[in-house]
């Protein structure tokens, strides 16, 4: 079979955004004008655009679907029908909410652009700066859209400056809007210099035009900044510009092109979705500048079987190679496991390799979501996303690829729950459902951990925040018909040690029979930040949060036991030193002990190892690790005295203050031990007029006299 859509015509994108910033607004609208745009040619069925929206409103689905597929031919292309004009989005859902950034760096990894959503009032928020990073470290190319501009106190030039100061100075206005607040009608294009307006129901219809009389002197203004910051990706054209000679229109997108594509520009446009303005302008920036598969370096993974590195390119000649990415049910097909391949072809009925569980999987069919049906296909090509229906085993961040040549990339990093709660169901009838609802939550969502306390037997459910763990248990309720009791959120402590020490232990027993020996000698310091490139000596096993050395020599601990030093020691992390915490950030170096021939065995060297291990922590200034919390509060200016007493009496720094608009700003940082239920408490601080958003920032040590308090609790 050959592949339906040129590769170059593919783009895998994403729509990024604060929470309430508009990207579900945004979504819609894409999805409105991609679907009537389809339907161009068609017989008209009798919907008008309201009735599409409102279904789509009630089934609220597609929006959320992880990945959905849609069509997009530039507004300015006369034929709309020219299928070879045609380009295929497939739209990859990053949510927005502050508990779930873990969800946002997932979908980075898979996504090869992303446009990202301002509130045209309040600029860049502290979500949009997180977001901002994680794309960033993904390298992921951008088109900033200034929303809301229709909004009272809206201004695109306050929210322009935000993105320069607080993400990027390579972000640059390609747009400046015609009118705001109220008399916001449409955006100036500064490339081409023409006025843009929509009309029509949806705002389907694009009207070009002149560029306002009052606006063209900045217009031109702004255009200079931008050809100059265009030209600057090549050389050539940037001594023709020089001498007088401005690049045609073709080559100045070309440039921009390329400038976006390697991360160099950063291009702003502007509108409002919910007043239909601006939306078919950035989908036409999506075509113009955001990358094709082809565009992308190839991938490298590692061949488990060498463990050499390989390289994969967006070809469908070379070996099947794809990511998954998400988990997710849907209403009509059911499970689904969403991937996007970077090489190769999968066909429906085919089965398929997963290099993490070293085990083959049957593909019953394969899907891609659109906005309104579930498109079945046969076969996928590289650089495309799609879903398989039947996949029992495979997990999110697993590689699929083809048995004869076998490549794990790299997994998706998800950070490590900040809080947990016990739940119980309300009825012993629901213990089972319980489960089985946890399971799948846990499934689709890797933040989200489900444990149970071994003394008992409760079970213990952490994620990402208190309001993480409030939406996942309306879920079960919603989704499962599970309701549960909940305990008080805990905070997710953790433990290190802050210099270094040594400890032997030898573990003897001979009492009659077989006895017992183990004899372990190891130092033991703080793991600091390695540089993730170096290369790692044979004998050491690195991990994020711990490093093991074996520097045993002339077998005084013979090879066979060494495994069991090693479980001995993270049994003994798990366990904690001070409080029950688990220890993080250890480096042990393994250098001597001694052995039995008849006596040793696995057992013996694990409990000499656990013991030293203890031994040698309690020496090392062993310390509480608490998660500190990034707090953005905005509050009416006479609360602010109030407000920022409040969060220094929560062990609180804050880090700095700023107007918005008629409000101010505070930022802080927060411990989250301090944080549970304090939205509650600005509301009822501030006449419910403030608000605020919190992120994990890092962890810290905890001052002594709390540290004091945490293990007398746990006593
Ligand atoms: P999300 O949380 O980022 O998905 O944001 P939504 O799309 O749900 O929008 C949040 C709120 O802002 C909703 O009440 C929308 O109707 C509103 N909204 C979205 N876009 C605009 C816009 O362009 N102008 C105005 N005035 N409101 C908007």
């Amino acid at each position: 079979m050959k592949r339906d859509y040129p590769l170059e015509k593919v783009r895998n994108f994403g729509i990024i955004a604060h929470i309430d910033a508009g990207k579900t607004t945004v979504s819609e609208r894409i999805l409105f004008y991609t679907g009537s745009q389809h339907k161009i040619g068609e017989v008209h069925e009798g919907e008008t655009t309201t009735d599409w929206m409102e279904q789509e409103r009630e089934r609220g689905i597609t929006i959320t679907a992880a990945a959905i597929t849609c069509f997009w031919t530039r507004t300015d292309e006369p034929d709309k029908s020219d299928k070879s004009k045609k380009f295929r989005f497939n739209i990859i859902d990053t949510p927005g909410h502050i508990d779930f950034t873990a969800e946002v760096q997932r979908s980075m990894r898979v996504l090869d652009g992303a446009i990202v959503v301002f509130d045209g009032v309040s600029g860049v928020e502290p979500q949009s700066e997180t977001n901002w990073r994680y794309a960033d470290d993904a390298n992921v190319p951008r088109l900033c859209f200034i929303n809301k501009l229709d909004r009272i106190g809206a201004s695109f030039e306050n929210s322009y400056k935000s993105i320069l100061d607080r993400l990027s100075p390579k972000a640059i206005r390609v747009q400046i809007p015609i009118g705001e607040e109220a008399n916001h009608e449409g955006v100036v294009d500064l490339l081409t210099m023409k006025g843009f307006t929509f009309s029509g129901n949806m705002g389907e219809e694009v009207i070009e035009g002149e560029v306002p009389e009052s606006l063209v002197a900045v217009a031109k203004k702004y255009r200079n900044e931008l050809i100059e910051r265009i030209v600057e990706q090549d050389e050539s054209a940037m001594n023709m510009y020089l001498e007088g000679t401005e690049p045609s229109l073709e080559e100045l997108k070309k440039l921009l092109r390329k400038g976006v594509i390697a991360n160099e520009i950063f291009p702003v446009y502007c509108g409002s979705a919910l007043k239909n303005k601006g939306v078919q302008l950035i989908l036409d920036g999506v075509v113009d500048y955001l990358p094709s598969p082809l565009d992308l370096p190839p991938i490298t993974g590692i061949n488990p079987k060498t463990d050499k590195p390989v390289e994969r390119h967006a070809s469908d000649d070379e070996p099947f190679t794809a990511l998954v990415f998400k988990l997710q049910t849907d209403p009509f097909v059911g499970a689904l496991t969403f991937f996007r391949v970077y090489s190769g072809t999968l066909s429906a009925g085919s089965y398929v390799y997963n290099s993490m569980t070293n085990s083959k999987e049957r593909i019953g069919r394969i899907v891609r979501l659109q906005a309104d049906k579930r498109e079945e296909v046969e076969q996928v090509f590289a650089g495309e996303i799609a879903a398989a229906v039947g996949l029992k085993d495979t997990k999110t961040s697993h590689t699929l690829c083809d048995e004869a040549n076998p490549i794990i990339l790299e997994e998706i990093v998800f950070p490590e729950p900040v809080v947990s709660v016990r739940i119980e169901p309300k009825t012993k009838a629901d213990q089972e459902k319980m489960g089985v609802a946890l399971r799948k939550l846990s499934d689709e969502d890797p933040t989200f951990r489900v444990s149970s306390d071994e003394e008992t037997g409760e079970t213990i459910i952490a994620g990402m925040g208190e309001l993480h763990l409030e939406i996942l248990i309306d879920r079960m309720k919603r989704e499962f018909n599970v309701v549960a009791d909940t305990g008080r959120p805990q905070v997710a402590y953790r433990e290190t040690i802050l210099s270094s020490s040594e400890a032997e232990h030898k573990y003897i027993k001979q009492t009659g029979g077989r006895g017992q020996y183990g004899h372990v000698k190891l130092k033991l310091k703080k793991l600091e930040q390695i540089d993730p490139e170096a290369k790692i000596p044979k004998n050491v096993k690195r991990e994020d949060h711990f490093e093991f050395i074996n520097n045993i020599k002339g077998g005084v601990i013979p090879q066979e036991f060494i495994p069991a030093v090693e479980k001995g020691i993270r049994e003994a992390m798990a366990r904690g030193i001070l409080a029950g915490y688990p220890v993080v950030d250890v480096s042990i170096d393994l250098y001597d002990g001694s052995f039995h021939d008849v006596d040793s065995s696995e057992i013996a060297f694990k409990i000499a190892a656990s013991l030293a291990f203890q031994e040698a922590a309690k020496k090392a200034k062993p310390v509480i690790l608490e998660p500190i919390m990034k707090i953005e509060v905005i509050i009416p200016e006479q609360f602010m005295g109030d407000i920022t007493g409040n969060i220094s009496g929560k062990r609180g720094a804050i880090e700095s203050m700023e107007e918005r608009g008629i409000n101010k700003v505070v930022h802080a940082k927060v411990p989250l031990s301090e944080m549970f239920g304090y939205t509650t408490t600005l509301r009822s601080m501030t006449e419910g007029r403030g608000s605020m958003t919190m992120e994990f920032d890092h962890y810290d040590v905890v001052p002594q006299n709390v540290a004091t308090d945490i293990i007398s609790s746990r006593e």
